[in-house]
């Protein structure tokens, strides 16, 4: 345990590698516009670095930058207050990551399942980067010294790797310097599961664009994907994880979107029929959905804009980071030269 008490700072991040999804907007996004109100100090990033642990064009990373950053102001993000910057123009995550790759057991990341999903059967093919990633991740958040990681469940592992390897680095340098970071997770939306198979988790990167509601879809699309979206041939509408995983996760997205309780969601829609129920469903997002993505569309005919927001959140990222990497290389031993007389 942490003795010293830190400054609460949030620090969250999306890749740019696609649209922001139904499972990003309630999982994660809806929580960081929410905990501008409660926290002074809120860090959001567009992670690029994280993209390319898997293979990405160099102009849909580019372009996914800006569209991300035009998502997260159209959710709400208020980048006056918070800072919200592209991940590789603070170099200092790239250099922590390092550092702390030095205090983490190859035994700890081999446990993250992450990994073992995204690399599959193809483990010997994947790339370093994707094995380490959780150790960028935790620079991240520990090169602003943040205390409070909002994410989705999937998450969840990494944030509690960052916690050990925080620890690891206070005490392999006897020095309490590192908060051990606290996960947010959103209670009734920690995990939302792909339209075509409930037992895995909606993402920008599965390559079926009918597994997900992107938030750039246009009304008729997401009406097109909730009337595709698997369901199963048992009579009557209830939550059952275990038996039912598609219908439990379209009823929790609708008590999510909808902020209702999941009892009271399955009470409304026990009686009805899939069709009536996915339309209600469908209704209710694209009433959410429809000023977003208008305002989305808006920003994203400005990228000098767009541009302008990203350089400002990169300036003050680093003037944050860099000092912290300072300190961490001090902590460290790292060579300093004298001052020139
Ligand atoms: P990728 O498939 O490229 O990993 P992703 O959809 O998982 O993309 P990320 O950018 O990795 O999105 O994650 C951004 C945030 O959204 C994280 O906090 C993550 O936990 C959260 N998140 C991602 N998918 C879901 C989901 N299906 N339900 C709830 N939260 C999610
Ligand atoms: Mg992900």
């Amino acid at each position: 345990m942490s003795e010293k008490t830190f400054k609460p700072r949030i620090f969250s991040g999306v890749q740019p590698t696609g649209n922001l999804h139904l499972g990003n907007y309630l999982g994660a996004i809806r929580n960081w516009v929410a905990l501008q109100a409660q926290f002074d100090d809120c860090i959001y990033g567009i992670m690029d670095l994280h993209a390319i642990t898997v293979p990405q064009s160099p102009e849909s990373l580019r372009n996914a930058t800006y569209e991300v950053a035009a998502s997260l102001i159209a959710c709400g993000i208020d980048t006056q207050k918070s800072i919200m910057f592209p991940q590789s123009s603070v170099s200092a995550h790239a250099e922590l990551a390092w550092i702390l790759g030095c205090q983490t057991p190859l035994g700890w990341l081999n446990r993250m399942t992450q990994f073992k999903d995204k690399a599959g059967k193809q483990q010997d093919k994947s790339g370093l980067g994707l094995y380490a990633y959780p150790v960028l991740m935790s620079a991240d958040v520990l090169a602003y010294q943040a205390t409070h990681v909002p994410v989705g469940d999937d998450q969840k592992q990494h944030v509690e790797l960052m916690r050990d390897i925080a620890g690891a680095f206070n005490r392999n340098y006897a020095i309490d310097y590192f908060p051990l970071p606290e996960p947010l997770i959103q209670p009734t939306a920690a995990r939302i599961m792909s339209l075509r198979d409930g037992r895995k988790k909606m993402s920008k990167s599965d390559d079926s664009d009918y597994s997900r509601i992107n938030l750039t879809d246009d009304a008729e699309t997401i009406a097109l994907k909730f009337r595709k979206a698997k369901s199963d041939t048992i009579v009557g509408i209830s939550y059952d994880v275990e038996n039912r995983p598609e219908v439990a996760n379209l009823l929790q997205i609708y008590s999510s979107l909808g902020n209702i309780s999941l009892e009271k969601t399955v009470e409304q829609f026990e009686h009805a029929s899939f069709s009536d129920f996915k339309q209600a469903l469908s209704d209710l997002a694209i009433a959410q959905f429809a000023p977003i993505t208008s305002e989305m569309r808006k920003l994203m005919q400005d990228r000098a804009y767009l541009d302008k927001v990203l350089r400002e959140g990169a300036e003050r990222a680093n003037a944050i980071a860099s000092e912290k990497l300072k300190e961490v290389k001090q902590i460290v031993g790292f060579f300093e030269f004298l001052p020139i007389p």
